[in-house]
């Protein structure tokens, strides 16, 4: 079979692999579709923290080719998804139900999503593998992405207020745009390239605002003029330490600021800590995702008027990998579909 593989930053290839066996508790699929995603162009630009290099890919659908002993709530021909980690269930983090926090998430990830077959180690396979009854690869394969973000929206609840204003145009950004509207939110998109946000308006955003980095105060005061003194929730999606510096500035007194992109090892933010105290804002961290998310996730994405399909940019065969991610790693496109 066809396989990428990422040996070193930027050094991605198409390889001649056998087809996995399942061992034990195992699962092996025909991979129908794989999504290409932001962590995936982290790595594939400067490797990450928390994942090896060589196999790669972890957003997908695919039809259950072969079962490893042991499993019996699946059945071969099932079309499925799946998350690409588990929690061990041991750990203290475990133990409090903080499943997406569990300290050995990453000793076993399910990668491998860029192929035409792809294993799913037991401890995926056993909790976090989810028919798609009926639903198409395509919304199928945004579970794990939108699970994260409605991970982040629980850990927003209470709301307090219904203007939402989300920095960033990536792939997270429109699914926080998404899943703002599906709750009756008004919202505020701030981001970099006009044709983005074009598309952000296309999703049906309230307003619309070109950032242009030496302004940042003009911005502050045209959020807090639309807003009428800042939004109630404000969601950083870009990855920029600027950017994370400045979404408190842009909340309303008694809002919620929430972290949701994650910046380099390392690296530290200053904020204007008046703000912070004196109008008692809550600044908040969102990391992956749990069970509940999933299958929270798996119920939106059965409404249809849920537009995740606008996110792709391109279909594209397998063997065009390279190049896709030559393209994403110039900052061409939102998403890709690759199918073997
Ligand atoms: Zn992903
Ligand atoms: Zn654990």
């Amino acid at each position: 079979m066809l396989q990428a593989w990422l040996s070193a930053p930027r050094a991605l290839t198409l390889r001649e692999a056998a087809i996995p066996q399942p061992a034990a508790g195992e699962v092996v699929v025909r991979v129908r579709l794989a999504l290409t995603c932001g962590t995936d162009l982290k790595t594939y630009r400067r490797g990450h923290a928390k994942l090896p290099f060589g196999l790669f890919g972890h957003e997908g659908t695919g039809e259950i080719v072969a079962l490893g002993e042991g499993v019996a709530h699946l059945q071969v021909g099932q079309r499925i998804t799946w998350l690409p980690t588990a929690p061990c269930e041991a750990c203290d983090a475990c133990q409090r139900g903080r499943t997406n926090l569990c300290r050995r998430l990453f000793d076993c990830v399910a990668l491998g999503t860029y192929a035409e077959y792809f294993r799913i180690n037991a401890r995926v396979a056993r909790v976090h593998v989810f028919p798609l009854d009926g639903l198409s690869d395509v919304r199928g394969a945004f579970v794990e992405p939108l699970a994260c973000v409605l991970h982040a929206w629980r850990l927003l609840e209470p709301l307090p207020g219904k203007q939402v204003c989300i920095l960033g145009t990536g792939a997270m950004g429109y699914l926080h745009l998404m899943e703002a509207q599906a709750r009756g939110c008004t919202t505020l998109v701030i981001g970099r390239r006009a044709e983005r946000l074009a598309l952000a308006h296309e999703l049906g955003a309230t307003h619309t605002v070109p950032i242009n980095e030496a302004q940042h105060a003009q911005l502050t005061a045209q959020i807090h003029a639309l807003t009428e003194g800042g939004a109630d929730v404000v969601i950083e999606a870009t990855g920029a330490k600027a950017m994370w510096e400045l979404a408190p500035a842009l909340a309303a007194p008694g809002g919620k600021v929430l972290f949701y992109s994650g910046l380099a090892k390392g690296e530290t933010v200053s904020v204007l800590a008046e703000r912070w105290h004196y109008d008692e804002l809550t600044m908040l961290g969102s990391f992956h995702c749990t069970t509940q998310d999933a299958h929270d996730a798996l119920r939106r994405l059965r409404e249809p008027a849920f537009p995740v399909e606008r996110l792709i940019t391109d279909t594209r065969p397998l063997r065009e990998v390279v190049s896709v991610f030559d393209q994403l790693d110039r900052g061409e496109g939102i998403k890709y579909a690759l199918v073997p």
